[in-house]
């Protein structure tokens, strides 16, 4: 019987495309079958990718900023050329639909094209010093080297804003693609190899936590960490890093609150919740999870929510009608329903729709795939609405007044983004202003852009992603005094 051949992909390490010192099976979520085989990076792999990247760093920050700029140009001209394979594979590896990877990948190029930009804007200052007969300024220096850990969604655009003001600010990187949904990570090392960064610049290694991620972060040549994912394995990087103390910044999980207010554009928000909890399947660290919904309009903006989620087509993430696809692993998709199941029936939340695996039928009947659900929960809450499920579930809740809400949105200990929809202007910026969370969008909901910095407050991590300051964060400060005088220096110790 003639079997379909498996795609294997490789490493990225010192200009050379490598095995994995072992290979590993990578499962399509559509189908619940293995489609590719991928490699996992042993310690001394990884070890091997520092070391490239160590190599490389004299050659890469003494460039010119500009000469810097231009190849990351070049990178966002070939992404985005490119981007319909990439999707393609993201969408393959991890379950996500083409009509989203398509359109975040395409938009992935503007993101190198931002930092390329800015590789000759960042500069350190002269300063305006109170002593007499000195010039003193600061320049920004390249941090080192980087280690990017990335989890497996949004894997592209989420190594674009490590990458970007990384190799802008003139430091090389070693990044770490997550076990899960490797593919479009290593993919794309082909087109960094295409655009030309001179060997070891940027090095792609894939791998599990503890042979590769671990290792990876506290490796001793390690300058600075960019770490995306779950708290828990940020807790256990943070402790990699108090090794060779090497600079964090963790961009993590979240259970973002929507605050409805009575006098909104229901329909309006309406979709913002839709789209900021159902897409992605839910797959999202800014999924607007809890809803808090003015008690006037509770009810009336549950039906709509209700039924737009009943309408949303499920089925083969690879075709462009399709609207939402399976979860991307196995785990996520038992730890989503054990999670509802609790709320429903023990915690005392009400199922008003889904709660239950879809089955597509046919090829993909194995498939990882779970109905847009929606949690009515008592005051007292559910776990379901306190812990990130990273799954398409909406837990809801009713509030009177606007303190009411306040309090509740600030309530979560993930503090990632806050959506806020009302038509009064005035509490639309006390809401803004009160709220604890690191994004807030008013009348709109996940609005992105490499122009505007991104991260959480709280157990959602700490350090900006996206925006001019970024470049900074791969950067240390030299200050350098110069004295103008002719005269010698007096003899301290001689009194005059
Ligand atoms: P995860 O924490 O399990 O894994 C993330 C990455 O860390 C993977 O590459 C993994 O191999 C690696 N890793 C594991 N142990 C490690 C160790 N000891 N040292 C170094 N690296 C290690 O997360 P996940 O399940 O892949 O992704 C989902 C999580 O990521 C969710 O919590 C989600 O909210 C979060 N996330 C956050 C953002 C953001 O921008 N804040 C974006 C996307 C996803």
């Amino acid at each position: 019987m003639q079997t379909r051949k498996t795609e294997s992909f490789r490493q990225y390490i010192g200009g050379d495309f490598l095995e994995g010192a072992k290979t590993f099976a990578s499962v399509n979520p559509a189908s619940g079958k293995a489609w590719a085989e991928m490699p996992a990076a042993d310690e001394k792999q990884t070890a091997a990718a520092v070391c490239a990247a160590r190599g490389a760093f004299s050659d890469w920050s003494s460039q010119t900023a500009s000469a810097r700029g231009r190849f990351l140009f070049r990178l966002a001209e070939i992404i985005g050329k490119r981007a319909g394979e990439l999707a393609k594979l993201e969408t393959r590896d991890t379950g996500k639909i083409l009509r989203e990877t398509e359109a975040q990948i395409g938009y992935v190029a503007e993101f190198y094209r931002y930092f390329a930009g800015l590789a000759d804007k960042t500069a350190g200052a002269h300063l305006p010093i109170d002593k007499p007969d000195m010039e003193v300024w600061t320049r920004r220096e390249a941090i080192g080297v980087v280690a990017a850990i990335v989890p497996w969604n949004s894997q592209l655009f989420l190594a674009a804003v490590k990458l970007g003001p990384a190799l802008a600010a003139g430091c090389t990187i070693v990044v770490k693609a997550s076990e899960d949904g490797a593919a479009p990570l290593l993919a794309f090392a082909r087109l960094v190899d295409e655009a030309g960064f001179p060997p070891g610049t940027v090095n792609v290694v894939c791998g599990f936590g503890e042979d590769c991620g671990a290792p990876l972060v506290s490796h001793p040549d390690v300058a600075r960490v960019a770490f995306t994912g779950g708290v828990a394995t940020a807790r256990r990087v943070v402790s990699g890093t108090a090794k060779n103390l090497a600079h964090l910044t963790t961009e993590l999980g979240g259970k973002s609150p929507m605050i409805v207010f009575a006098d909104a554009d229901l329909e309006s928000a309406a979709n913002a919740i839709v789209a900021g909890v159902f897409a992605a399947s839910g797959q999202s660290c800014v999924a607007c999870s809890r809803l808090l919904a003015q008690n006037k309009i509770k009810r009336k903006l549950l039906a709509r929510i209700k039924e737009k989620a009943e309408a949303i087509k499920i089925g083969d993430p690879e075709k462009l009608a399709t609207e939402m696809g399976p979860l991307c692993t196995r785990r996520q998709l038992e730890n989503a329903e054990e999670s509802v199941a609790r709320a429903a029936e023990k915690e005392g939340a009400k199922l008003i729709c889904g709660g239950a695996r879809a089955n597509v039928g046919g090829k993909f009947a194995g498939g990882f795939y779970w109905r847009p659900t929606i949690l009515d929960c008592p005051p007292e809450g559910v776990g379901a609405a306190r812990e990130e499920l990273f799954a398409p579930v909406l837990c809801a809740h009713g509030f009177e007044s606007e303190a009411d809400a306040v309090r509740m949105a600030n309530g979560g200990k993930y503090n990632f983004a806050c959506g806020v929809f009302t038509h009064s202007l005035t509490r639309a910026h006390r809401v803004a202003r009160a709220v604890r969370a690191g994004v807030v969008w008013l009348n709109t909901y996940r609005a992105v852009s490499p122009i505007a910095p991104f991260g959480g407050f709280g157990l959602s991590g700490y350090g900006r992603e996206g925006g001019a300051e970024s470049v900074l964060d791969y950067t240390r400060t030299k200050t350098v005094w110069l004295r103008t005088s002719d005269e010698p220096m007096a003899d301290p110790f001689v009194m005059r």
